[in-house]
């Protein structure tokens, strides 16, 4: 009988890094539009890493309105192609990502991404990292936030990657499922699902780690190959 393996990845700040420095620049170019004398620290994109653009913009500049935050993610969508652009400059593979993603493909088990994001932006992100033939399915989350209207954002983000996950795992038969992320929400999901769940702690990062209830706690992605 074949035994395979899912691993199911979150993407931002577990797979990639450095798009927190896209993200800072962008922000601060739509800070300065609208005429507003403030600029993000890396250490301020970094606490608030995973919000929504709009709670970006409500915490850089609490004096504004809802319309105003409003308006100044539509400005960001504006910048689409600067965007782009800036991940492309600041965004790089985890360390070890593509060896352990290679690693578990070549043993012919499974990997696949759940991202809070748009279905295109995802696909996008994972091919700017030539990382799309290492996994079986990409799934933006996006589309089920709604079914979670009453939660909080966290909640939400948890809900809609397990349920992502779930779906995926509709009439299939993995011996065990890996889930792995650098969130709390990402370890909830994975419980979920009654899945194993390793938090991944970035190098340089201050993330709280013990609070998440996750299996383990690891520094180093290649960690996850002993589930092999
Ligand atoms: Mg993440």
């Amino acid at each position: 009988m074949e035994r395979k393996i899912l691993f199911a990845w979150d993407f931002h700040g577990t797979l990639e890094k450095g798009n927190e420095r896209a993200v800072q620049e962008l922000c601060n170019l739509v800070l300065k539009d609208f005429g507003i004398n403030r600029e993000l620290s890396l250490k301020e994109v970094l606490d608030w890493y995973g919000l929504s653009w709009f709670d970006y913009f409500k915490n850089a500049f609490l004096a504004g309105s809802p319309e105003l935050w409003q308006n100044m993610v539509n400005k960001v969508f504006s910048y689409q192609k600067t965007g782009w652009e800036l991940i492309k400059k600041y965004i790089s593979a985890q360390d070890f990502a593509e060896d352990v993603l290679k690693k578990i493909k070549e043993r012919g088990h499974q990997n696949i991404i759940l991202t809070n994001s748009k279905q295109d932006h995802a696909e996008k992100f994972i091919e700017t990292l030539g990382f799309a033939k290492y996994f079986d399915k990409i799934a933006g989350v996006d589309g089920y936030l709604n079914a979670h209207k009453n939660l909080s954002t966290e909640e939400k983000k948890q809900n809609a990657k397990a349920d992502a996950l779930k779906e995926f795992l509709l009439g299939s038969n993995f011996t065990k499922i890996i889930m792995i992320g650098d969130n709390e929400s990402d370890i909830r999901a994975g419980k979920m699902v009654g899945a194993k769940t390793y938090l991944f702690a970035a190098p340089g990062k201050n993330k709280k780690t013990e609070a998440t209830g996750a299996d383990h706690i690891i520094f180093d992605l290649r960690e996850v190959l002993k589930e092999l």
